[in-house]
């Protein structure tokens, strides 16, 4: 059987940059973190096929394809601070935390952020906060972010999240319905607030305030 770093080549070429995603610094993170470290036990050999893979709580990491393409299309630099919404594994996190400077990620479930927060810790990350809440009202203490990712479906924009994006800040978010979304790149100048849409997605719910009920 090939090595886990074999196995993270392949999947880096064949299943991430055939399809178009050519960042470098994305490339690169996807080649070094541990993607199967961030899963349970018996999740290890699903870490780098080409599909989402369970790791408890009813929820999902995304697709290796899909970390790679919302890393890129949020144009990460390496002085910036981000926010990482739905915690999840921490695997999102850890590629953020390769590409800049402070991650912030807030999760809801008590047992995933502290299973993720252990992770990051023994991988060496000191760059990665992991706090515990609800994600749709952001993290005020460390407002303003560069960036924002959000790992889980929104039926629209969090308000808070607009508001917590500094200016010439930008969010990657996926929008839509409970069972399909698009996912969309918010982008602030000044008072100016656009959007554009990338690919359809399926996540897990966001579920908070303001998100979808529980
Ligand atoms: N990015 C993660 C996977 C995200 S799965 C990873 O790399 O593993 C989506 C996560 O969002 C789940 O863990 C879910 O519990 C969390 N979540 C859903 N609604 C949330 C909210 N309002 N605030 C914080 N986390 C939320």
């Amino acid at each position: 059987m090939a090595s886990f770093q074999t196995e993270r080549e392949r999947m880096v070429e064949f299943q991430i940059a055939r399809r178009g995603v050519r960042n470098d610094r994305v490339l690169e993170a996807m080649r070094s973190v541990p993607r199967h470290l961030f899963l349970p036990d018996e999740a290890r050999s699903y870490a780098y096929a080409d599909c989402p893979v369970r790791i408890g709580n009813g929820q999902t990491m995304s697709q290796p394809y899909i970390v790679a393409l919302m890393t890129e299309l949020l144009a990460v630099e390496s002085h910036h601070k981000a926010l990482d919404v739905g915690t999840g594994s921490g695997y999102q996190a850890a590629i953020l935390a390769e590409l800049c400077q402070e991650v912030h990620t807030i999760e809801r479930y008590h047992g995933l952020a502290e299973r993720a927060q252990k992770n990051l810790e023994e991988l060496g990350y000191r760059n990665v906060y992991v706090h515990v809440g609800d994600g749709t009202q952001g993290y005020p203490p460390f407002a303003p972010y560069d960036r924002i990712i959000v790992g889980a479906a929104a039926p629209s924009v969090p308000e808070a999240l607009l508001e917590q994006l500094s200016d010439e800040g930008r969010m990657v978010i996926p929008v839509g319905s409970r069972f399909s979304q698009s996912l969309e790149v918010w982008i602030k100048k000044g008072k100016d607030i656009h959007h554009t849409s990338s690919i359809p997605v399926v996540f897990v719910p966001l579920v908070g305030k303001d998100g979808w009920n529980e």
